[in-house]
């Protein structure tokens, strides 16, 4: 740098020695120095009222109250007052236009710009369709990808049934989502703008959400936990833990990272399907790498709240998985552990490799793990016909 600088002083040609060493002295002075200029550049940049307001997009849908109140003090100089009432009215109204929120009203100036910044979603709501009172809607990404989500009747409310990422890696036989392998990880916002679609645009009273849709959550445990953070916030969309469930293949790694997040009290879902590592292996490949007995020591160590159990999850696939003896190995792996078996009939996709059992099947199965004290339901999953059900989002494409 400094022969550089001096061959190029050395060019100013007739003016005196000691202002061109004035000159070179205040070059390497400000080659050195200038880094400490930096901070304040940076510091001004985010203050409007500097000048250097602009470009500041505030991605509401990843943020929670708390960290909305820090966007706010560091982009506009207001604090957790304004903050609370935009959250109120994004989450709660689902309102977008903020000259209607009265507390922005003093201020219009601040009013637009925040309004100019706030990224509400960057994807858009697809195509829906309906079986009875199941609905499939489709949200379209800002780079084209389409993920779905599926909203499941209960009584009185709606349960989402929310995507993670778009496809899969784990590459579970049996699963329609399986099938694409992954293409990438849904950012929070992508998540928590699924609730926000179900509840705001398609009017659904939305009050438990489910991981089951496409994605295995725990490869995406970022912003998973993220999107959980923002979907608990109280001044938001206030879906409590207790009312959110996690579906993991056996990412016992994953597991243990949500507890370190302080999120082990969202209600844990097992995909099991075969509680012996040779058949369990040969359907969810993730088995070869977390087998069964490191799932269940995993199961053990979870911090799972009182009073609370694990939902163990079992497809069944005709003539495959639903013997007494595989009855035995289910019983074998959940002794000592408090759990709920869901045992599902499994939906055939478009290239199924599987057949569904018969209704009897699922019966004598499910009877069999009750006469040995294990609380057992039987599931068929809603939304069959419309690809909604368990393992069969991905490939169809609805149209409505
Ligand atoms: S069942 Fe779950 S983990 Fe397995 S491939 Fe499908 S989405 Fe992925």
């Amino acid at each position: 740098m400094l022969p550089l600088i001096r061959g190029s002083i050395g060019y100013a040609g007739g003016i005196s020695a000691w202002r061109r060493y004035a000159l070179q002295a205040c070059s390497v002075l400000y080659v050195y120095f200038s880094w400490l200029f930096f901070p304040f550049v940076f510091w001004m940049k985010n203050h409007y009222w500097l000048g250097g307001y602009g470009g500041n997009v505030m991605k509401i849908f990843e943020l929670t109250c708390d960290d909305l109140g820090r966007e706010m003090r560091r982009g506009y100089g207001k604090g957790d007052y304004h903050a609370r009432a935009l959250y109120k009215s994004v989450f709660q109204k689902g309102r977008v236009d903020l000259g209607a929120v009265e507390e922005f009203q003093a201020s219009k100036d601040l009013g637009k710009r925040v309004a100019k910044d706030l990224v509400l979603s960057t994807g858009k709501t697809g195509e829906c369709i309906h079986e009875d009172a199941t609905t499939k809607f489709v949200t379209i990404l800002e780079d084209g990808q389409r993920v779905e989500s599926v909203i499941i009747p209960m009584r009185g409310y709606s349960t989402l049934c929310v995507s993670s990422q778009v496809g899969c890696r784990q590459g579970c036989l049996f699963c329609e989502t399986g099938t694409m392998g992954l293409v990438r990880n849904l950012s929070t916002e992508e998540i928590v703008s699924q609730v926000w679609r179900a509840r705001f645009e398609l009017g659904y009273p939305v009050r438990n959400v489910v991981f089951m849709g496409m994605g295995e959550a725990l490869d995406n445990v970022t912003h998973v936990a993220q999107a959980i953070r923002v979907m608990q916030d109280q001044r938001g969309l206030d879906i409590p833990l207790r009312r959110m469930t996690l579906s993991t293949a056996g990412r016992i790694d994953g597991l243990a990272r949500l507890a370190s997040l302080g999120l082990g009290g969202i209600r844990l879902a097992i995909s099991l399907n075969a509680a012996n590592d040779a058949l369990r292996s040969r359907i969810m490949p993730v088995n070869r790498r977390f087998p069964l007995a490191e799932l269940k020591q995993a199961l053990l160590n979870y911090p799972l709240p009182a009073n609370r159990e694990f939902l163990i999850e079992y497809v069944v696939f005709k003539g495959l998985n639903h013997s007494q003896a595989h009855a035995d190995e289910v019983l074998s792996f959940v002794r000592d552990l408090p759990v709920r078996v869901n045992i599902i009939g499994y939906n055939p996709g478009k290239n199924a490799l599987f057949e569904p059992p018969a209704e009897q099947d699922l019966q004598v199965f499910s009877e069999y793990l009750q006469q040995h004290g294990i609380n057992t339901r039987i599931r068929w999953s809603k939304g069959r016909s419309i690809m909604a059900g368990c393992g069969q989002l991905a490939s169809a494409k609805p149209s409505c």
